[in-house]
């Protein structure tokens, strides 16, 4: 198989300015392009909320393999047409690594089916992220747990549909847990959600997150498996 085709999308808001656009001066996208494309296995490109159809026209999309999603303030800006040619893609067999306050992005709250808040607090909480399913490929060469001294706190209930897979679990200092590290199918597709990545943290520089990205992508890629047919069909015998 070629290179995965990873595109990188980020509404790219909060790193336009202030402290912010201090931790991420190339925007988060800028980052996770930049520590993935570390690796050769990658093809990797960024689009951004204000790019023409928010820099995912159906030609990107179909020359994407994996999607990796950042959103925050402005899921509302993102059009009806790339939320559903997005879906769309996903069930078609795209991969789709849904980030942090991505859980709200209207690709991800469709492709659910449920409203997908949890509890939030920003308070500079250490996180500890367990690894519960260390045979798991998204779990390749990770350490039993992983520590972020400060990031925003998640906390359960988190209301999304009970996960295929469960690969990770956060606790906080201030005392919540969280499910981190979520696997579905839908579709053909599969989708990943990882809960760090508060914009006011430098979390996308650290080896072990990208590591996970890195598996993640791996993991969702297409598996050039056969395409159903749907409907009446002839019998063989
Ligand atoms: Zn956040």
């Amino acid at each position: 198989m070629g290179k995965i085709r990873l595109t990188v999308w980020n509404e790219f808001i909060h790193e336009k300015s202030g402290e912010i656009a201090r931790i991420y001066p190339d925007g988060i996208h800028g980052a996770i392009a930049q520590m993935l494309g570390r690796y050769d296995e990658f093809e990797i490109r960024t689009a951004t909320l204000d790019m023409p159809e928010h820099g995912l026209s159906q030609e990107v999309l179909e020359n994407t393999d994996v999607l990796i999603w950042w959103g925050h303030v402005n899921h509302a800006g993102v059009s009806d047409e790339v939320t559903d040619r997005v879906v769309k893609r996903v069930l078609d067999g795209m991969g789709l690594i849904v980030l942090h306050s991505g859980h709200l992005s209207r690709p991800f709250v469709k492709l659910m089916g449920t409203c997908c808040r949890s509890k939030w607090r920003e308070n500079d909480e250490k996180e500890r992220i367990w690894v519960i399913e260390p045979a798991h490929p998204i779990a390749a060469g990770l350490p039993e747990y992983i520590e972020l001294e400060q990031e925003e706190t998640y906390g359960e209930r988190f209301e999304v549909p009970t996960p295929d897979e469960l690969i990770f679990i956060s606790w906080f200092s201030g005392g919540e847990v969280f499910r981190s590290g979520c696997c579905y199918k839908r579709g053909l597709g599969k989708i990943f959600y990882f809960r760090p990545g508060h914009e006011e943290y430098p979390t996308f520089y650290r080896e072990d997150i990208t590591r996970i990205l890195r598996n993640a992508a791996d993991w969702a890629k297409p598996s050039g498996g056969p395409k159903p047919t749907l409907g009446h069909y002839e019998a063989l015998e």
